[in-house]
């Protein structure tokens, strides 16, 4: 019999935050094994539990909740999108110009495959939340990845950014706050990027989903907020500021130079209806949670448990020899670094799988998020201080014996 292949248009697509190593993690609860999880930004399943007033709110109007709605989402949850949109300074925004998803990564798909044609390219931070990249290979593009600059604190390097730009490149993503370095990007930067989409006639997708994880006191800009003749699409979503990944509700906001934009928003509303509407429970969330007090300041407060966490896991991951880390401004992740000279990794995937099954604890690897060297991984700290004092001491153990390798 003829064997059944996958298509041509994922030979390239990788997503492996979902990957073998997650297949094997699996495998070993099936055998009945233990294993910490630092590998998914998921709050729920570590006792994030969602705010009380959405959820109450969710029940008590799910009898509305049966049929599809409007194909861009129900008008109140736009309209409370759009007030949103005003709080963050980003002029110019209608009800009109919102497309609710199922997710955030419904719409980033959705994004890519209205606006590419075969053999376009799509600047796309490196490391990035590999999501993008997919999208981006998914759509019949090619992802160019620019420098994201430990050195700086994991900004985005323009004259990287400069370098790769060519005839085909359509647009720029951008990841702010970002996963999975943490890093959260000065106005000064997000300045240099308009500049650069302005020259080139780029479109910007921000995908600014971690907007309220926000540490230090730190403040977020939206990079919508500082040009008007540039195109934008904002992403952003309930999943980590409300802690409720599972409602599936995010949107996409088209702002600034629409005019030029009338046939790519076309394409956006077309895929939007083919889908006819985004989950609508989860949509019925979204009024309370942009109105209401419950986000998620008091986690990320300075003794806020998220804060916590991420002191700790910081803390315990620079003390391990050939370790460094940039400590995260924002989100829910560390990406450390192992120094190539302690910790000559040929294959970080199997780095990670042999910790998994040496020490049960799930990491994902760093060229994961689409990173060229095999010398960085990525921490979620999301698991309560005991989860995450043995998950790290753990770490740090396996790491000793592969120094004495
Ligand atoms: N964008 C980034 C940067 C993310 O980290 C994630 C999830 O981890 C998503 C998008 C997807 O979010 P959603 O749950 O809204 O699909």
């Amino acid at each position: 019999m003829q064997p059944i292949s996958k298509s041509n248009k994922l030979q390239n697509v990788c997503y492996d935050i979902r990957g073998p190593v997650l297949d094997r993690a699996r495998k070993m609860e099936e055998e009945g094994h233990r294993i910490i999880k630092l590998n998914i930004g998921n709050p729920a399943p570590f006792g994030f539990d969602a705010p009380e007033e959405i959820l109450q709110d969710v029940i008590r109007n799910m009898d509305s909740a049966s049929g599809y709605s409007d194909s861009k989402g129900l008008f109140a949850a736009r309209k409370a999108i759009m007030h949103y949109t005003q709080e963050k300074n980003i002029r110019g925004v209608t009800v009109d110009d919102i497309i609710i998803g199922n997710g955030v990564s419904e719409l980033i798909v959705l994004a890519m495959q209205a606006l590419l044609n075969n053999g376009d390219q799509m600047l796309v931070p490196m490391p990035d939340y590999p999501l993008w990249t997919a999208a981006v290979t998914l759509a019949g593009g090619t992802a160019r990845h620019y420098l994201c600059d430990e050195q700086t604190g994991w900004l985005p390097d323009l004259k990287d950014i400069e370098n790769k730009i060519t005839a085909n490149t359509r647009g720029i993503v951008l990841i702010n706050p970002n996963n999975p370095t943490g890093a959260l990007y000065p106005d000064d930067t997000l300045r240099g990027i308009i500049e650069i989409a302005r020259h080139h006639g780029l479109v910007v997708f921000a995908d600014e989903i971690y907007d309220k994880v926000l540490y230090d006191g730190n403040k977020h800009t939206s990079i919508a907020s500082l040009a008007d003749d540039v195109l934008f699409v904002t992403f952003n979503g309930l999943s980590k500021n409300y802690r409720t990944c599972g409602y599936r509700a995010g949107w996409m906001v088209i702002s600034g130079e629409k005019r030029h934009a009338k046939d790519y928003i076309e394409g956006l509303n077309m895929l939007a209806s083919m889908r006819l509407c985004a989950n609508v429970p989860g949509q019925l969330a979204i009024q309370t949670a942009l109105g209401g007090y419950q986000s998620i300041d008091d986690l990320v407060a300075p003794n806020g448990r998220l804060c916590k966490q991420r002191d700790l896991a910081h803390k315990m991951l620079t003390e391990i020899p050939g370790v460094s880390c940039i400590k995260p401004k924002a989100s829910l992740y560390l990406f450390p670094r192992l120094d190539p000279k302690v910790y000559p990794i040929e294959d970080d995937q199997q780095f990670i799988l042999e910790l998994l099954q040496e020490e049960k604890v799930l990491l994902v690897q760093g060229t994961g998020f689409n990173w060229k060297a095999s010398d960085h991984f990525r921490v979620v700290f999301l698991p309560n201080v005991d989860d995450l004092t043995e998950a790290i001491s753990r770490i740090a153990r396996f790491l000793e014996n592969y120094r004495k390798k």
